[in-house]
């Protein structure tokens, strides 16, 4: 799953908009920004399989540390904490860390029974939603509309850059995700390991958008004197 992860964080905006939308990113798709890093470091292994899943053509047979129910848990509790130490804000924490492990749900239920529930044992979970393309696509697609408008209706654009920055990111998802859905496989790990490590730069993005956007105001904290003047 790709653009549907990117809905929660948008989407998490509305529960806590005081958190940047950079940090929601970087908490929704935190697994996947450390996958390519244990990719890389030979830590964990992924190959090039077409017809693996209706939807992707990769096996993901070895992701134990980025991708495991129990790590993730533990990657859910770190950033949490980071960010608490940083920011003083528990409840920013609370849904950061519900953000990483949202990651995971989401991948449970695209992927096939190749999900660890923790290193060193071999037990894998997945409902395989990638098994119907059609599905898999209008799913994530419906997920990442919905996300989007939640987003438009919580913040609203101080200036320019926070419209076309916003629109530009919505278009990149989009197209990354559909040349990976209806593209050529990758032609070898390397090329997806470097690929997936480049999407580090929605972070900053995410924090360029939140600058230039600024939290709407909601009717329950609209002053109520304000209507009857
Ligand atoms: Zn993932």
């Amino acid at each position: 799953m790709f653009v549907g992860h990117f809905a929660v964080g948008l989407a998490a905006k509305r529960i806590e908009p005081k958190v940047s939308l950079g940090t929601l990113v970087l908490s929704v798709q935190l697994l996947d920004l450390l996958w390519p890093i244990f990719l890389i470091l030979g830590i964990e292994h992924v190959r090039i399989d077409p017809g693996n899943t209706a939807f992707t053509p990769l096996d993901f047979y070895d992701y134990p540390v980025s991708h495991s129910l129990v790590t993730v848990s533990g990657w859910g509790v770190l950033l949490g904490v980071v960010y608490f130490v940083i920011r003083r804000s528990a409840r920013g924490a609370w849904v950061l860390a519900g953000g990483v492990v949202s990651h995971w749900v989401l991948d449970l239920i695209s992927h096939r029974a190749d999900m660890p529930l923790m290193p060193g044992k071999p037990v894998y979970v997945g409902f395989g939603l990638w098994n119907s393309f059609a599905a898999s696509l209008i799913l994530e697609a419906l997920l990442f509309v919905l996300g989007v408008l939640i987003y438009v209706r919580t913040t609203s654009p101080v200036n320019r850059k926070g419209q076309i920055a916003f629109w530009a990111l919505v278009a990149f998802l989009s197209v990354f995700w559909l040349i990976n859905a209806f593209g050529p496989p990758p032609p070898n790990v390397k090329a997806i390991a470097w690929g997936s490590l480049g999407l580090w730069i929605m972070v900053p993005w995410g924090h360029w958008i939140d600058r230039h956007r600024s939290v709407r105001i909601t009717t329950t904290t609209r002053i109520p004197k304000l209507e009857s003047l």
